[in-house]
């Protein structure tokens, strides 16, 4: 099956931008909707009566297919590191491929370039979508190493749950002073966050593992909040533009249970938090935004509730085909600086290339290489 899959890969046509053109894009915010699908969004359009959504205004729309390398029905960690790497891999595996050779995210190579970091998640930072934009292991499980290397990963700004697994990490509250080591000014609470000033690291762990459900517009509050710290670090690095990753984490969690309330909750929280985004882009030159999913969870159909189609609707009943992943494609949706840059319908690594590939080829005279001070490069 791999050997399968591997060719295919290999046949299909990339649609992504041509690798020769150097592009105006400056900052690139991607947003994860943890299992995500497009009956959710379908679901947003409904209960918004078919007024316009975020999602109706997006400037263009791609489609990805979601497979791992070992697995037809990907999990968050494989479709994590295609989407932050550009390679697929097998399930569980967190910025490695199956042989265990590291591959390098698209924080890592923003670093690089003298970039600030960013991820915001609901659930724990060191959970498998956030943890494979800086972690390199074959087990998602292994919670204090992915700790360890979010520690040392050189991200400038990162705002989720898992203050625990720090705690369990660096025990006797050694984590205080482990982060404080590493320049990052720590916030518990999403009103420390708020009134953080300035530029400069920020770690702010806001519960012990994830964030509570239905917590309304927490989401988009810490999104703003981030892109204007990674703005301010920008500017302070001389306008190099920044990458910031954030992830609605918790939609996975509603579907994996079934429970339609707490899915609408949190797709509510992102919907917010991707209108953030979008307004930040707005008034921000050269941001592009790019909202995606890593896999839809569920099966989750949109069904009449009642069978004759000749009649007018008798009302509407969500069902759910599974408690796991699906391996529908995943709608992606671009909006800003570049968002014509990606196209069609393709493989999730390529997306995640197609990232890479406009992050390395800005406008030469916006970077400012000279600073790449703590931008350790996880993939060492
Ligand atoms: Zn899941």
């Amino acid at each position: 099956m791999k050997r399968f899959f591997i060719s295919i890969i290999a046949a299909a046509t990339c649609t992504c931008m041509s690798a020769a053109t150097q592009n105006p894009v400056r900052n690139i915010i991607i947003m994860i909707g943890d299992g995500m699908g497009l009956s959710c969004v379908s679901m947003i359009q409904l209960e918004n009566d078919f007024h316009t959504t975020v999602f109706d205004r997006a400037d263009n729309i791609v489609l990805t297919r979601t497979y791992s390398l070992n697995n037809r029905v990907t999990d968050s960690a494989a479709a994590g590191t295609a989407l932050a790497t550009g390679h697929k891999t097998d399930n569980a595996h967190l910025g490695i491929t199956p042989d265990g050779q590291p591959v390098e995210s698209i924080t890592s190579r923003a670093a690089a370039q003298g970039m600030p970091t960013g991820i915001v998640v609901t659930t724990y930072l060191q959970h498998a979508t956030p943890a494979a934009f800086y972690a390199h292991t074959a087990d998602r499980g292994a919670l204090e190493d992915i700790t360890r290397s979010l520690t040392d990963s050189g991200i400038d700004v990162a705002v989720g749950g898992g203050r625990k697994y720090f705690e369990r990490t660096y025990p006797d509250g050694a984590w205080r002073d482990t982060l404080a080591s590493r320049g990052y000014r720590v916030a518990e609470d999403i009103e420390s966050l708020t009134t953080l000033g300035g530029s400069g690291r920020v770690m702010a762990l806001l519960a012990d593992k994830e964030l509570p459900y239905d917590s309304g517009d927490m989401l988009a509050v810490a999104t703003a909040k981030t892109l204007d710290l990674l703005d301010a670090e920008s500017a302070r690095r001389g306008d190099v533009g920044f990458v910031a990753m954030i992830e609605g984490s918790m939609i996975d969690y509603g579907a994996h249970g079934n429970e339609i309330e707490k899915l609408r909750g949190e797709l509510r929280s992102f919907t917010m938090a991707i209108e953030a985004a979008v307004d930040f882009a707005r008034t921000h030159e050269g941001t592009l935004v790019v909202v995606t999913s890593d896999h839809e969870t569920g099966g989750l159909a949109i069904a009449s509730a009642d069978k004759d189609f000749l009649k007018s609707e008798q009302g509407i009943s969500y069902r759910f085909a599974c408690e796991g992943h699906t391996a529908q494609m995943c709608p992606v949706y671009l909006y800003g600086t570049g968002a014509e840059l990606v196209n069609g319908i393709m493989e999730n690594s390529e997306l995640g290339a197609a990232l890479i590939s406009i992050i390395e080829q800005r406008q030469p005279n916006r970077l400012s290489r000279g600073d790449a001070s703590g931008c350790e490069r996880a993939a060492r």
